[in-house]
């Protein structure tokens, strides 16, 4: 794995919690922790392989593990980016 030189501050690596687990709330409050930072892991993204990303555990919409986005059923982004 490349170092990870982002600044993650308090925030539960997504790696520790099965994707079982994962609500769409859980995914949410990930991404307002993340606060900046989710905006540089959006860039580093790129496009999404929608289909390819695992779903949450309640409702059923993709998400991204790295920047913690939700994805409705068009692609677009559910919850928004701060510094958008
Ligand atoms: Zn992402």
């Amino acid at each position: 794995m490349p170092k990870r030189t982002d600044r993650n501050r308090d925030v539960i690596p997504y790696w520790t919690v099965p994707n079982a687990l994962r609500t769409r709330q859980a995914v949410e409050t990930s991404a307002a922790d993340l606060g900046d930072v989710r905006f540089e892991r959006w860039m580093n993204c790129s496009t999404h392989a929608v289909v390819a990303l695992p779903q949450t555990s309640d409702t059923l919409e993709p998400y991204c593990p790295h920047c913690c986005s939700v994805f409705g059923p068009n692609g677009q982004i559910l919850n928004t980016i701060s510094g958008q």
